[in-house]
């Protein structure tokens, strides 16, 4: 990096921050730091974190522009909390399309491809429109055909021939059983790559998980993951060689981050700790995005040097702690899901008298699949070392658990942990 740091993209965030931010202009009031003697990444540790509750109490502190040079609004989209509202200049739009655009050139995606857009552009939310923005950027071809409708995708596909679909992976499937039900050959498709989107498609090791699998097996495509959020503006995507998403060095500053908020060693898991570079209207130090996963840096074979982002292992409050080993319900998805009599599981948590984790799986299986059980335990011993307690239901049974009353919404993980964190950002796109 440079090393005369009197100009490097910290240096100028802490100077812009110390002119214009209300709330970071009180954060270092109250903590006795001088904004102008942060220069390193080791000094931008003496920087207290900002949490998603300081977004979510003193919005209109953090914006460091006039209103009128405010030109968009977007909003997370919590279902239980207070959804945090961003707004960008254009100056953030920008960003953004570069952001984007650099992300789709290193999944090897060029001006010459036709992108499908499968997701939502509107309703306040970042993704779509940085989706957008980024393939303008670029100068690819885009097909806005927003997210949902099987029918409208498929006609679209045959009618424009993408290369490209931008798609939330479990789409992937229903769209693969339109196809089946309807004669059109997955084998002839004009697609050849997709952005997967909102959810995982890997295990924490890059390998496909049980979605990833089921989708390549029927489909022929290349999958990429991307990881994003709406706080820090930023993407990381991977490369041909699925090994974690490139990290964008000259956007945004990547730390992980212990229970206790020091720097973990590289390979070990951490929260995500994020300070994006060059945000004019809302810019942040130090947040706390609650994802956690891990960081590697040996050089990958696309000749990108810096560090890659592994697949989200959960987040923070989701950690489970049982017998000794961590786990988060990812990976007990993937072992449930990689089980095709499995028909629907619930997943409860619970704290016992001595305040360790107990993990109970409802699980739905036909009756003639009883004995089958067995086999379940013998992955769970296999994969995550530790045998959950396992109740065998009906089908419908369990589905009476997942739905209760009128949710529309599956609850696949329930949290009866007395300690419990709150938690507000359920994840729909992957800028949620
Ligand atoms: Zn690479």
């Amino acid at each position: 990096m440079n090393t005369t740091a009197e100009h490097t993209p910290l240096v100028d965030l802490m100077r812009y921050l110390s002119l214009h931010s209300a709330f970071y202009q009180d954060l270092f009031k109250k903590n006795g730091i001088d904004p102008l003697k942060i220069k390193t990444i080791s000094d931008l540790q003496k920087i207290p974190f900002t949490h998603k509750a300081d977004l979510q109490t003193r919005q209109a502190d953090f914006v460091c522009v006039p209103r009128n040079k405010l030109i968009d609004h977007v909003s997370t989209s919590g279902t239980s909390g207070k959804p945090i509202t961003l707004s960008l200049t254009e100056s953030d739009l920008e960003r953004l399309a570069e952001n984007e655009s650099n992300s789709f050139k290193i999944a090897g995606i060029h001006a010459d491809d036709i992108i499908q857009l499968m997701c939502t552009i509107d309703r306040r939310f970042m993704a779509g429109l940085a989706y957008f923005l980024g393939a303008r950027k670029l100068g690819a071809g885009i097909i806005r055909v927003g997210n949902g409708l099987p029918e409208l995708q498929w006609t679209t596909i045959e009618e424009m021939k993408p290369t490209v679909l931008i798609a939330v992976p479990s789409f992937l499937n229903k769209m693969i059983h339109y196809a089946e039900a309807n004669h059109i050959d997955l084998k002839k498709t004009s697609v050849k790559k997709v952005i997967c989107i909102g959810e995982a498609i890997r295990h924490a090791d890059n390998s496909l998980n049980a979605l990833g699998r089921k989708i390549t097996e029927k489909w022929p495509l290349q999958l990429f993951s991307t990881y994003a959020s709406t706080e820090m503006s930023s993407a990381f995507t991977e490369c041909e060689y699925s090994v974690g998403g490139h990290h964008q060095e000259n956007l945004i500053i990547v730390e992980l981050v212990d229970e206790n908020g020091r720097v973990v060693k590289e390979g070990e898991p951490g929260e995500l700790v994020v300070t994006p570079l060059g945000v004019e209207g809302m810019p942040l130090l130090r947040f706390k995005t609650g994802d956690i996963c891990m960081a590697h840096s040996e050089p990958c074979k696309c000749g990108r040097k810096g560090l890659r982002l592994s697949p989200l292992l959960g987040r923070k409050n989701q950690m489970i702690k049982l017998k000794g080993t961590s786990l988060y319900p990812a990976a007990v998805y993937d072992i449930l899901e990689s089980h095709a009599a499995i028909k629907n599981y619930q997943i409860v948590i619970d704290s016992n008298e001595l305040g360790t984790d107990e993990i109970t799986i409802f699980v739905g299986l036909d009756p003639h699949e009883n004995l089958f059980i067995s086999e379940i335990t013998d992955t769970f011993r296999a994969k995550l070392r530790v045998v959950p307690k396992l109740s065998v239901l009906s089908p419908d049974q369990v589905h009476k658990l997942l739905f209760p009353g009128n949710s529309r919404k599956a609850q696949k993980f329930i949290d009866n942990r007395a300690n419990k964190l709150e938690d507000d950002t359920p994840r729909e796109q992957s800028y949620k």
